[in-house]
């Protein structure tokens, strides 16, 4: 694997890390609280949301940051299935999100149907930071973090729920659209 750093698991595997988080950061490549944050977010859908026959997840992620690559591995959301649609926001966007935390959207599609519902999701950064001391190293952070791995309610909640028609669950993934403002989460 030339031209990609190498990340060393060994410590968090030895202090319990499990088999789906260590796929994450292969993917990754690096160990991270926003990859802790994102499987922290899938797991709280698996969760919080199972599937019922004909339904599938989409993810926007928006705004972006390392959870994507925990939420892509562990929820089978890859870009290529149309599982993960990225949508990045300028500051200005974020700033009028009417929602606290916010972490991005599932979308549950059901296939045959032609219904859904879509959940703005937020992670708690505040109480997850409060885990581990202040300088910890970004990688190290996780050997703090590991024993709540299985709680993540504690740093995910739903913000809003909603439902989706065709219309909608088409605008909430296209290119040019902004998910919150489809989602009626900006302020004016
Ligand atoms: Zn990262």
């Amino acid at each position: 694997m030339s031209g990609r750093k190498t990340w060393t698991a060994w410590p968090c595997w030895a202090q319990g890390a499990p088999y789906d988080f260590l796929k994450a950061a292969e993917l990754h490549n690096h160990i991270c609280p926003g990859l802790t944050s994102g499987y922290l977010l899938a797991h709280f859908i698996l969760e919080h949301y199972p599937l019922a026959p004909e339904e599938r997840y989409t993810i926007v992620s928006s705004p972006v940051w390392c959870k994507e690559d925990a939420l892509q591995v562990i929820l089978d959301c890859t870009p290529g299935k149309k599982g993960l649609v990225v949508k990045s926001l300028s500051k200005a966007q974020k700033e009028k999100i009417s929602v606290p935390n916010p972490a991005g959207f599932l979308l549950i599609w059901n296939t045959k149907t032609k219904t859904g519902k879509g959940a703005a999701l937020s992670f708690d950064f505040k109480e997850f930071k409060a885990l581990y001391p202040e300088n910890t190293p970004k990688a190290a952070s996780l050997l703090s973090t590991i024993p709540h791995l299985k709680t993540p309610e504690r740093f995910v909640s739903v913000a809003r729920e909603f439902t989706l028609d065709e219309t909608r669950y088409k605008a909430m993934i296209q290119a040019s659209t902004n998910p919150y403002r489809v989602a009626g989460l900006m302020a004016k």
